[in-house]
């Protein structure tokens, strides 16, 4: 029997235009697609619909073009898919592992300030302090109040449930952690305390979107910056929840500003359409980022 061919896909979301790091990231799933004869997916994260617009999108894709990248049509867009996300929380609701909680923000921030009092309170990898709130212990029928009341609510994941659920989880770093890490990487998600799942307006978050839309596309190796090394503790916790197939792992160094920080949507001296107004050509982004040769294409069609 014929091997499947992998499949790779770059999954940017539509907030901003792209920088060089983005470039690093897309040009690196498409060389890896090159060198496998593998696939390349697009997929277009705008599950945030107060920043995402529809100008950047088509901006991503003039940019991605121009850098000499094809990918396979249609697009995934993730706004148009929520009743898959939905379905996935469903089966997390019924093994009993979500909770509802009705904190505001400010509200999670004075339940922090007041359990720093004691002493620090724990933090997430991304730094932001783990949910303080004991929503999980509301009876049922003070949830259903809440709820008929109106009050706005998220969708959180009760970890350590998960967590017992499913023991020793683990995945296959192609790449490297910030730390180094390589190989057989044990996930971490209780570092995360009980994540948001989904918002009362948004039926998913960030990590469930990717991780159903990584088994929906057959994804086989994820190709992503170092930023989210951390977050894939959660997103192999889920696919082991959800019975989901297990990619490979390749997380990559980030580009960093002159001063050594992470690039953001608004540095404009690393916009790729900054550099390319002022006359850079795809090969001498590719050098900038440190790829030198140019892959020879990828067919848009898949074999
Ligand atoms: N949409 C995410 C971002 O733009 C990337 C998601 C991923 O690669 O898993 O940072």
């Amino acid at each position: 029997m014929k091997a499947m061919p992998p499949v790779f896909r770059f999954a940017p979301s539509p907030n901003g235009h792209l920088h060089l790091g983005h470039a690093y990231s897309a040009l690196l799933n498409f060389d890896r697609a090159c060198e496998t004869g593998g696939r390349l997916l697009l997929r277009i994260e705008d599950i945030d619909a107060a920043r995402c617009r529809p100008e950047y999108e088509v901006a991503i894709e003039e940019d991605l073009a121009w850098l000499g990248m094809a990918w396979e049509t249609p697009v995934r867009r993730q706004s148009e898919h929520l009743s898959d996300y939905r379905a996935a929380l469903e089966k997390l609701s019924a093994l009993g592992l979500v909770y509802p909680a009705f904190e505001s923000r400010a509200e999670i921030a004075r339940l922090v300030a007041a359990r720093e009092a004691d002493g620090p309170w724990p933090r997430d990898p991304d730094g932001a302090p783990l949910y303080p709130g004991d929503a999980r212990s509301l009876s049922a029928d003070q949830r259903s109040r809440l709820i008929e009341s109106g009050t706005p609510y998220a969708l959180r994941l009760d970890m350590m449930a998960a967590c017992r659920r499913v023991a020793g989880v683990t995945w296959n770093e192609l790449g490297e952690g910030p730390d180094g890490a390589h190989g057989i990487v044990p996930a971490r998600p209780e570092a995360w305390g009980d994540v948001i799942l989904a918002r009362k307006e948004t039926p998913t978050s960030y990590h469930l979107s990717v991780v159903v839309d990584d088994a929906l596309q057959g994804i086989s190796e994820v190709v992503r910056g170092q930023d989210l090394f951390h977050a894939t503790s959660v997103h192999r916790l889920l696919q082991a929840l959800l019975g989901l197939p297990e990619p490979a792992y390749r997380h990559h160094v980030l580009i960093r500003d002159g001063e050594g920080r992470k690039l953001s949507k608004s540095s404009l001296s690393t916009g790729l359409r900054e550099l390319r107004k002022a006359g850079a050509s795809p090969a001498s982004v590719r050098r900038l980022v440190g790829l030198n040769q140019v892959s020879l294409g990828v067919s848009k069609t898949p074999p």
